[in-house]
């Protein structure tokens, strides 16, 4: 007989969860898996809301299986400890992102690509290794295996360092494996949201010149101000795209929805890279002769492995990069999701779990 979320687990577990593709989110109560040899449980005190957990309420990449408890930007405390966790001791400050589960055999395994793991288990959303489902951290605890879990470093806040450990890691392992981190170059980044504001940071702790393409004008001033980008344009402005025509060395795109890739391409130089993160639910049209005449490149790429991000997570505390937030309480996640729907979000919501979870 299949179990109930409620009576799979012996851990008792409390949280947000979607039923169906409106996207509403409201209290759940489900369980979590005892805490094995290799396992860490955390109890959860902050919790980011990236947009993938918003395309995946909505079911908007058809692949959501209800009910869903989104969130992988999870920080918290160590509340129990596997026999074989040498990792962390209890009370530790600790993250889990977007990936809790791969084989750990296969090359990409090997090589801490756990992240390109044709066996990865997401934080949510997936299937665990017994076959249950696996739950995310707008909820009160999470049992993580010790490889798939982040140190926090010492003066790192937790609320604002949650954000780091989805749209931190995601923008810093393409920059770093694409060569988009010498100094002086120029990078521009598209879409300035949660993927976008952070990658502006990364930018200029790498030295680089660093271009802002934004639909939204009421950014720029933030933007140039307080996240420190040299150059910010509104890409429906067409003299402001003009100027940057063959500018750039290299674009990072974050933007969630379908747009043109032809303006961001011909704002490249010769051999420019143009490298796309974000994951709008339909296919982008490639047009074909700015990439070819410009010896242009366009790639891909997928948050990062778990060794990556805590280098990331320890390059952002040794320069003093963490995510702007707007901490917000579980009871606003709806009204949070339709702003971010609008782009109305500077620059990351984090729930605040561990005070406003309530039954
Ligand atoms: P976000 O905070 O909503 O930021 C996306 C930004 O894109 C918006 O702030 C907006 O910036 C811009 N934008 C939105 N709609 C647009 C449109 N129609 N045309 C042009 N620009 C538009 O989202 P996020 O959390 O940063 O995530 C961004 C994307 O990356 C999502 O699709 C998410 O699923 C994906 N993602 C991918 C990975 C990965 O591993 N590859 C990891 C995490 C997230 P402006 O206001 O500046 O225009
Ligand atoms: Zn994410």
């Amino acid at each position: 007989m299949v179990k109930s979320p409620e009576e799979e687990h012996p851990q008792k577990a409390f949280g947000w969860a979607a039923r169906d593709p409106s996207g509403t989110l409201s209290p759940f109560h489900f369980s979590r898996r005892e805490n094995g040899d290799e396992d860490v449980t955390v109890k959860i005190l902050y919790c980011g809301v990236c947009h993938s957990d918003l395309h995946s309420v909505k079911n908007e990449w058809g692949i959501t299986r209800y009910p869903i408890v989104p969130g992988h930007e999870i920080v918290g405390i160590v509340i129990q400890l596997g026999n074989n966790v040498k990792k962390f001791k209890m009370g530790d400050r600790v993250g889990v992102g977007v990936l809790v589960g791969s084989c750990k055999t296969c090359e990409t395994c090997q090589q801490d690509l756990e992240n390109y793991c044709p066996s990865m288990i997401f934080t949510y959303n997936s299937t665990s290794q017994d076959g249950t489902r696996t739950y995310g951290g707008y909820s009160d605890i999470v049992v993580v295996d010790q490889r798939y879990v982040l140190r926090i470093p010492d003066n790192m806040p937790l609320d604002a360092g949650a954000p780091l450990l989805c749209a931190g890691i995601t923008v810093y392992s393409p920059m770093k494996y694409y060569g988009m981190t010498e100094p002086g170059k120029h990078l521009g980044v598209a879409g300035l949201g949660g993927l976008g504001h952070v990658a502006v940071k990364l930018g200029k702790a790498f030295g680089l010149k660093v271009t802002v393409i934004s639909t939204s004008p009421n950014k720029e001033d933030e933007a140039i101000n307080k996240l420190g980008a040299d150059c910010f344009l509104v890409s429906t402005n067409p003299e402001k795209v003009q100027a940057a025509l063959g500018t750039m060395d290299y674009i990072i795109d974050t933007v969630s929805a379908i747009h043109s890739l032809g303006p961001l391409l011909a704002m490249l130089k010769l051999n420019g890279k143009l490298i796309t993160v974000g994951l709008p639910d339909k296919p982008l049209e490639l047009p074909i002769f700015p990439l070819v005449m410009g010896r242009k490149l366009i790639g891909g790429s997928d948050i990062g492995g778990i060794k990556e991000t805590q280098e990331m997570l320890d390059f952002c505390a040794k320069h003093n990069i963490t995510a702007d937030i707007e901490l917000i309480q579980m009871d606003y996640i709806n009204t949070a999701m339709k702003r971010l729907s609008k782009s109305d979000v500077k620059y990351r919501f984090v729930i605040d779990v561990a005070n406003s979870l309530s039954q």
